[in-house]
């Protein structure tokens, strides 16, 4: 009995073990089966040499921005930001690209594209991967191992518009140019001058490519390095253009600018003339781009010019380092361009003397003035056509008359060989086109800053 007892009890264990392994072995097979059944309808997106991709996994810069894939069988589309060091066949490689296909799709290229000069760093670029069901006659790349290829890529040219090479039904590539989806943004701007321009724009979101495009548009009238003062104030309208994202991909021109430079207000408008030329105008219509005036007085007589003369007073051939004007005493005297006084006073031979500075390249020099103008000091910002000061004969002067200097990067020069190009002044229906335009620029600027935002009065 005892033994009986124990087959049974062994019996018992054994079926029970078995049937315990059928049930194991069942699961096991149904859910590798399913698991392969789900594989045969869904193919795992990539199916690219997976060693190449470690390095692009690992590297903050190489993150795959948007690897699509909308159901089995579906395209593949990797988006790479160039890195310093890159080159395009390197990165189509690294992507997964057949080495042949990335060949002939840099040349189909190269019609509207080098690569070698075009190709920026953080430019992104998406390379796209078909399965190969799709295109299967048509790869003729050979390497028909992978399940999914090389089909083409897309590189961003400018910021408005892109290159897209594709591979088409008879197996070549085929580049063409495409718009890219861009929104452009109007962005205002204000602020208060508290530490420095750079820190002060930068700090409302200006970029530095706005704010250098600000320096060279005022380049003619300030030096930013001198003329711009605590307190003193800036506006600014600019285009901004953004992507699908929403990304800020480029900054656009300056629509509209004001510096206010103590109690000097300086705004310069965008504007396109019927002829079409596009230029900073102020707001009476003359362009930012301004010449140094040639004769910085009404109503004189050239008396002598630049260079080599006899001195009057002195008696020996010496150089003559400016132009003089006669005119009778107290003849105006204007300032030849904007800028700020550098020096007012008494200087030797020059008698009352009064120095401007323009911008950072050209001064200019006043000589034997009999009387200063009110604001005539240093420090104090002057418009062109300013009166500065009147006709004298102080100094060492042999009649009543303005000697006139013009200093480029410190030497004197001919004031008459002053090669900046001249600008223009809109005149009767242009002016009346371009002073309608301004008003509505003021008004878009006011309506798009909100006084609250960032400004402080
Ligand atoms: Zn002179």
């Amino acid at each position: 009995m005892k033994d009986r007892k124990i087959f049974v009890k062994t019996f018992k264990t054994r079926v029970v073990s078995i049937c315990l392994s059928i049930i194991i072995c069942t699961l096991i097979i149904t859910v590798v089966l399913i698991y392969f059944f789900r594989n045969e309808n869904i193919k795992p997106p990539i199916e690219i040499d997976n060693k190449q991709l470690i390095p692009f996994q690992t590297s903050s810069y190489h993150i795959w921005e948007a690897e699509t894939h909308t159901g089995p069988p579906s395209e593949i589309t990797r988006v790479i930001a160039i890195q310093s060091g890159d080159n395009l066949m390197g990165v189509l490689v690294r992507a997964g690209a057949e080495r042949p296909a990335a060949y002939a799709a840099i040349e189909a290229l190269k019609s509207y594209y080098d690569p070698r000069r075009d190709l920026n760093i953080g430019d992104e670029i998406q390379i796209s991967f078909s399965p190969e069901s799709h295109y299967q006659k048509a790869n003729k790349f050979g390497k028909i191992k992978r399940k999914y290829f090389f089909k083409g890529v897309t590189i961003p040219v400018s910021f408005d518009r892109l290159i897209k090479v594709t591979l088409n039904e008879e197996g070549t590539f085929e580049a063409n140019e495409e718009k890219r989806h861009i929104q452009r943004e109007t962005i205002a701007a204000s602020g208060i001058i508290k530490s420095n321009l750079f820190v002060d724009a930068t700090s409302v979101g200006v970029s530095p490519t706005i704010l250098a495009k600000l320096i060279s548009i005022y380049s003619f009238d300030i030096d930013f390095q001198r003329d711009l003062w605590k307190g003193d104030k800036f506006e600014l309208m600019y285009e901004q253009i953004r992507n699908e994202k929403r990304n800020i991909i480029h900054d656009g021109d300056i629509q509209y600018a004001k510096l206010t430079l103590r109690n000097t207000k300086l705004p310069l408008y965008r504007y396109k003339t019927s002829s079409g030329n596009l230029d900073y105008f102020n707001e009476k219509g003359n362009s930012a781009r301004k010449t140094l005036m040639l004769t910085p007085i009404d109503g004189a007589r050239l008396s002598s010019r630049f260079g080599k003369r006899k001195h009057p007073i002195l008696g020996y051939t010496r150089m003559h380092m400016g132009i003089d004007f006669a005119a009778p005493i107290g003849t105006p005297i204007y300032a030849a361009g904007n800028g700020s006084i550098l020096k007012v006073g008494r200087n030797g031979g020059y008698g009352n003397y009064v120095r401007i500075r323009h911008n950072s390249t050209y001064q200019t020099a006043y000589g034997h003035l009999s009387k200063f103008a009110k604001r005539t000091r240093v420090g104090n910002r002057v418009k062109q056509g300013q009166i500065i000061g009147f006709v004298g004969n102080t100094g060492r002067s042999t009649g009543p008359h303005l000697h006139y200097e013009v200093i480029r990067k410190g030497r004197k020069i001919n004031p008459r060989s002053v090669r900046i190009p001249s600008g223009e002044k809109l005149k009767g229906s242009e002016l009346k086109k371009f002073l309608v335009f301004r008003n509505t620029t003021n008004k878009k600027f006011s309506n798009l800053f909100k006084p609250n935002q960032n400004f402080t009065k």
